[in-house]
């Protein structure tokens, strides 16, 4: 379904506040007895306007369109700022907007979204999650759910493959974020090889059967590709491998299935073609721009709870006429 609002434009205006990236960076300082800080007053200069415009139809899988990834750019789109403090502000603008109809979704408590993130190594899944869907965790730590799938352990490999993934559907009124998800059963038993062909082909159906079911249960599914060049993925992997306080996130395994990239993307192509519906559709993102990125998943978010169209639950009659002494 091509929504009403298949276009989105933002605009950004002064009086918001703010965003961290401006804030002074003076530091607390540790004393025996305490703690000592002080920021220095700030007058800031009025920004300009920044503006942005975005087609998502553009990055819409159709059902049964034929992808190949390799045809397709990693880079960002016309319309989006090239720069990060001007896409920053945007951003803020846009979780504004998206706060409001997620408050309507979590009160109303009867639906909720899933973003099911895939993508390579290196793809920004983790940077997709903290950038987009963690600042619109609920003060009372609600409203977001986050799951992440590894090599299934003993217990999982145990049941079919759609049992860990049902155990970790959002609850309702809530939007839940995928880092991996089901299609790794499709795309690392694939390449990977470690399933025959018969096994890991089936599941292109039984996925689709699936989401619809989820679906008509009331999960709007949207699926993400994060769609990184083999370059940016190299220097990714190189800054992971270099960077003291990112060197937890590399391992030898990313370099392992990098050498394997063309099976990967003739993979996710597959995936891509075979299982985008109307109701639970891929997008494939160009993410070899982080904020770009960003603001493309925030959008694409903001038109999905817009057509779902939450609404605040009447309050029951006698609900509404009791008296507070
Ligand atoms: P990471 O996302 O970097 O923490 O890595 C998780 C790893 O688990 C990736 O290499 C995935 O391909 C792998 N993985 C996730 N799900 C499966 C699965 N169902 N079968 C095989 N490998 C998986
Ligand atoms: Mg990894």
């Amino acid at each position: 379904m091509i929504g009403a609002l298949s276009q989105l434009s933002v605009n950004w205006s002064p009086t918001a506040p703010l965003s961290a990236a401006r804030a002074p960076k003076s530091e607390p300082k540790i004393t025996p007895d305490g703690v000592e800080l002080s920021l220095p007053a700030i007058d800031p200069e009025p920004l300009p306007q920044v503006s942005m415009k975005i087609d998502l139809e553009q990055f819409r899988v159709k059902p049964g369109e034929d992808i190949d990834l390799t045809r397709i750019s990693t880079a960002p789109p016309e319309g989006v700022p090239t720069s990060k403090a001007d896409s920053e502000r945007l951003l803020e603008a846009m979780h504004k907007k998206i706060s409001e109809l997620q408050r309507r979704l979590f009160s109303e408590n009867q639906r909720s979204v899933l973003f099911v993130c895939q993508g390579m190594d290196a793809s920004g899944k983790g940077g997709t999650f903290k950038d987009v869907f963690a600042p619109l965790m609920l003060k009372t730590e609600e409203g977001i759910e986050r799951a992440s799938f590894n090599v299934p352990t003993k217990l999982e490999a145990d049941h079919d493959f759609l049992w860990r993934i049902t155990g970790e559907m959002p609850r309702k009124g809530n939007i839940g974020m995928f880092d991996r998800g089901h299609y790794e059963d499709i795309v690392e038993v694939r390449v990977a090889n470690l399933a025959p062909e018969e096994v890991w082909s089936a599941r292109y159906d039984q996925v689709k059967d699936f989401e619809k079911q989820r679906g008509d249960l009331g999960t709007k599914m949207v699926k993400i590709f994060l769609h990184i060049g083999k370059d940016e993925q190299k220097l990714r992997l190189e800054e992971r491998r270099d960077t003291p306080h990112k060197q937890y996130k590399f391992n030898a395994g990313d370099v392992a299935r990098r050498e394997q990239w063309d099976e990967y993307q003739e993979a996710y192509s597959d995936v891509l073609t075979r299982t985008s519906t109307e109701q639970a559709p891929w997008y494939v993102v160009p993410a070899d721009d982080k904020e770009a990125r960003n603001l493309i998943i925030a959008s694409i978010l903001l038109k999905t709870l817009q057509e779902m169209d939450p609404q605040y639950p009447k309050l029951p009659d006698d609900l509404a006429r009791l008296q507070i002494q």
